[in-house]
């Protein structure tokens, strides 16, 4: 039997190891299979321009089976690793279970949003890592300014039109930037009755700064645009609770809101932390500097999932940062390990000294800190989606994400809340119940 190469997940890192395997492997190497929950990758860089309607949210998913044709690619969620027996548990859709045995394990599960205990946040509050997030919130702040409008209550409508977003990482700052630009431009355009300025966006940070991906100045920088836009960035601020949507922050502040996107960085996923290999501070399995798992060699893992040695850095103990930068190169190397073991090769170490960061700040708005040049504004908005169009995979996404560009540039946004689509069946089902 040919060896079983088992990838669970197929974000960056474990798209790119499979692609990767997929090329560089003959047939009668290996079998690959790999397993995640979705059948696509999402390119989380552009949920900021698919959340406000910049770049249509199916073009930000890159299918699996279209680009993994030599793989095996299982729509599961793996759900028990036993390394002694060499098998992992998969959850299937239709909830039936299988065990699959493996020789090379690859864990690329990537990240979930980070939570903490503040009371309220379950009921009230939503994430932003994937293209369902994404779409949801965009429907949902748009949705607020329809009902704003037809709003007879003063209190009321004043929740409605009040966003927070938690969290100044590129995550939240990207998705607030965007959102805010877009929903001002809809009440400008299209909402007689909502004035833009009546709308409130907060951002609260809990230390003195946002941004730590890029240096100080261009945060602080980021900051002014922010306010000049009359965002409000409260930093050294904390979200003690928000039940029912009434918030209170550390500074003692209160106010209602309808909207809460909690962006406070990302923890491991939980199939690592139960996984029973040895894990960081941030549950992150531990790994060697060739990206395999320390003291179980035919494990590998790579992306936000693994605490891989940061060799390009001079603190022995760094470990490489959750980007995406990283987690592409990891899976490359990974792959070429896995073939080196498979060959009877030795194995080579991982090694990426970042190339700094692009993020976008609405329409013509954004940072980028690139090889330590600082670029701002318009330049640095063009570095963004030029940075980003050239990652994106297959020839395919890029057409139709420079389509939706293009578009976007002649029309003026599409800027309508489809809410419906996240309750497709309601209308059928009450229609139905009358007989
Ligand atoms: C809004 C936003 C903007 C960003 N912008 C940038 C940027 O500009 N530059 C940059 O470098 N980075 C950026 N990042 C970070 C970057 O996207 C992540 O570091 C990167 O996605 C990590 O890759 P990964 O493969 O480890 O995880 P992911 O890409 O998250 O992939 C993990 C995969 O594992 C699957 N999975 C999870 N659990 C299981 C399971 N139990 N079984 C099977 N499969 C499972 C998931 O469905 C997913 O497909 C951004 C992130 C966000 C959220």
């Amino acid at each position: 039997m040919r060896p079983r190469v088992l990838i669970l997940g197929a974000g960056y890192a474990g798209l790119y190891t499979a692609l990767r395997l997929q090329s560089k492997l003959r047939r009668d190497e290996a079998s690959i299979t790999v397993v995640d929950p979705r059948p696509y990758m999402t390119y989380q860089p552009f949920l900021p321009e698919a959340a406000a309607g910049a770049i249509e949210p199916r073009h930000v998913a890159a299918p699996l089976r279209a680009m993994l044709k030599r793989c095996q690619v299982l729509t599961g969620n793996a759900t028990e690793i036993d390394a002694e027996r060499r098998s992992v548990r998969v959850s299937m859709p239709d909830g039936h279970k299988v065990d699959l045995g493996y020789d090379f394990l690859v864990l690329a599960v990537g990240s979930v949003s980070k939570t903490l205990p503040v009371p309220g946040l379950e009921d009230q509050a939503v994430g932003f890592t994937t293209l369902g997030e994404a779409v949801y919130l965009r429907n949902h702040v748009l949705s607020r300014l329809d009902r704003a409008a037809s709003t007879l209550d003063p209190a009321h409508r004043a929740k409605l039109l009040t966003f927070m977003f938690v969290g100044g990482g590129y995550a939240g700052v990207e998705a607030l930037g965007e959102l805010e630009d877009m929903a001002r431009f809809a009440a400008r355009r299209y909402y007689g009755s909502v004035d833009a300025s009546e709308m409130r966006w907060i951002l609260v940070e809990a230390v003195d700064r946002i941004m730590p991906e890029v240096g100080r100045s261009l945060a602080e920088y980021t900051v002014g645009v922010l306010r000049k836009r009359a965002i409000e960035v409260r930093l050294e601020t904390t979200v003690e609770s928000m039940e029912g949507g009434h918030v209170v922050l550390s500074d003692g502040t209160e106010f209602d809101s309808d909207t809460v996107v909690w962006t406070t960085g990302v923890a491991a996923s939980p199939l690592v932390a139960d996984s029973g290999f040895s894990q960081d501070e941030l549950s992150r399995v531990e790994c060697l500097p060739s990206l395999q798992v320390r003291g179980v060699p035919n494990v590998l893992a790579a992306g936000d999932c693994a605490a891989v040695p940061d060799l390009s850095s001079d603190d022995p103990g760094a470990t490489c940062p959750p980007t995406a930068q990283h987690a592409v190169r990891q899976g490359k190397v990974l792959a070429d390990n896995v073939r080196a073991i498979l060959r009877g090769r030795p194995v080579r170490t991982f090694s990426h000294r970042s190339s700094g960061a692009v993020a976008t700040l609405g329409l013509h708005q954004g940072v980028a800190e690139v090889y330590g040049a600082k670029f701002r504004g318009m330049p640095a908005w063009t570095m963004h989606r030029l940075y980003h169009l050239s990652q994106m995979p297959t020839a395919n996404r890029k057409a139709r994400v420079l389509a939706d560009w293009l578009l976007d540039s002649v029309f003026p946004r599409q800027v309508v809340a489809v809410g419906e689509v996240h309750e497709p069946r309601r209308d059928f089902v009450e229609q139905a119940q009358r007989g």
